[in-house]
């Protein structure tokens, strides 16, 4: 019997995982992959964040500094910059890969002891009053006081009670690399356009960028050669990042909200996108993803061994989560929503909006704290 298995080795259960080793518990990561996966996926951290992996021990992690974010929207007025220094930050936040994440947690786990079982793809799950046991593909099985499910959302509905929304939002990230003819100073963009928003984050001297379109659009641009490629997204989000001049890696990912009704279930935890996946649109997901690592994290600290995965335990999990999640949640699905359909907010409204932030420092300072923070503060 384990006191903790950790079922998916993404980067939200290997923070766990990482955190919780100083507990000195006996934790064990079950992935599904025969290996890590070496997605190259760029994603943006936020400084919260970031110091949640200094803490797990697994930061530095080959990272560029995003010191200023601009934000406007196509065919409007109104644009606002945030900036790092106006915060008192070093940084807003830094873009990472999604396999260098992975390969610093990895390397802590292996200094912690903590095992990663490669090619155990949880099938079944079965939850009884003293403890939960997974049956994997492979045939072998494994017991633990509590579970954490942080496989992406593979495997909460065989668990009774859990039930899953899910709001289909009909679009793509078309995602991929693009070179500039200009030094981008660690700047990152947000530009909401009625077909839905394109962000850039600076990674090494280029961007990384993810532009929202229709499942069609995504089609096309996919079969672009790079040069109409190029003059597509230079045309739809102008030059204000420069010229674009090489596009590489590109790839399309299907965009929906899906969250659970409750984190928590008979001797178990979910945390990440197995709790809730969310549109790429502010770079939210894996932030809010890594802060229910931390709870769980610090909820576990808090918990003598025996108690670990009881109904007490588990509340105090769930309660430590339900203001953040849900607001996490409702802020990206507002902002899906507000920018991209005029008739929730029309573009006037858009750009008085951007005005604003613009105009008052507090407001901005507001924006910066929740997208740093979440509803964590
Ligand atoms: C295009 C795009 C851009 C994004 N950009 C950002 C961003 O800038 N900032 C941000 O914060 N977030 C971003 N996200 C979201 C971010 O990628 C996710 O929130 C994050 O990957 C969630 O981590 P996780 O560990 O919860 O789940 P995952 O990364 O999905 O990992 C789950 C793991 O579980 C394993 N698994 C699955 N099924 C099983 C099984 N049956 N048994 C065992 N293991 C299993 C998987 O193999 C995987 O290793 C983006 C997402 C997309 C699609």
């Amino acid at each position: 019997m384990r006191d903790v298995a950790v079922i998916g080795a993404g980067p939200v259960g290997a923070t766990l995982a990482a955190l919780a080793a100083a507990s000195g518990l006996d934790i064990a990561l079950f992935e599904a992959r025969a290996r890590p996966s070496n997605e190259e996926r760029i994603l943006a951290l936020s400084e919260a964040s970031r110091r949640i992996l200094e803490e797990a021990r697994a930061w530095p992690v080959p990272a560029a500094a995003i010191t200023s974010i601009h934000i406007s929207q196509k065919g409007g007025p109104g644009r606002t910059l945030l900036e790092a220094s106006e915060q008192s930050l070093p940084a807003l936040g830094y873009t990472v890969s999604y396999a260098s994440l992975e390969n610093a947690l990895a390397a802590r786990l292996g200094e912690a002891s903590v095992p990663i079982v490669y090619g155990a793809s949880c099938r079944e799950i079965s939850l009884a009053s003293e403890a939960a046991t997974v049956r994997f593909e492979s045939g072998g099985e494994v017991r633990a006081r509590l579970l954490v499910l942080a496989d992406g959302g593979a495997n909460a509905s065989k668990i009774p009670g859990i039930a899953f929304s899910e709001k289909d939002y009909e679009q793509r990230a078309v995602t991929g690399i693009v070179a500039v003819d200009r030094l981008h100073g660690g700047r990152a963009y947000e530009r909401f356009t009625p077909q839905g928003p394109v962000a850039l984050l600076p990674v090494g001297e280029r961007f990384a960028f993810v532009w929202t379109v229709s499942p069609a659009e995504a089609e096309r641009l996919l079969a672009l050669d790079d040069a109409e490629f190029l003059r597509g997204l230079q045309a739809h989000f102008g030059d204000r990042a420069g010229r674009f001049v090489s596009v590489a890696k590109r790839a399309a990912f299907p965009l929906k909200l899906r969250t659970v009704n409750v984190p928590v279930a008979m001797r178990t935890a979910i945390v990440g996108n197995a709790a809730q996946a969310l549109h790429p649109i502010a770079g939210q997901g894996l932030n809010l993803g890594l802060r229910d690592a931390a709870s769980l994290a610090a909820v576990i600290e808090a918990t003598p061994r025996e108690r670990l995965g009881d109904a007490a335990m588990l509340d105090a999990y769930r309660e430590s989560r339900r203001r953040d999640a849900a607001r996490g949640v409702a802020f990206t699905d507002f902002l899906v929503s507000a920018f991209a359909d005029a008739r929730r907010l029309p573009t006037w409204g858009r750009g008085l909006a951007l005005a604003a932030l613009d105009l008052f420092p507090p407001a901005r300072r507001a924006l910066a704290t929740r997208m740093i923070h979440g509803a964590a503060r």
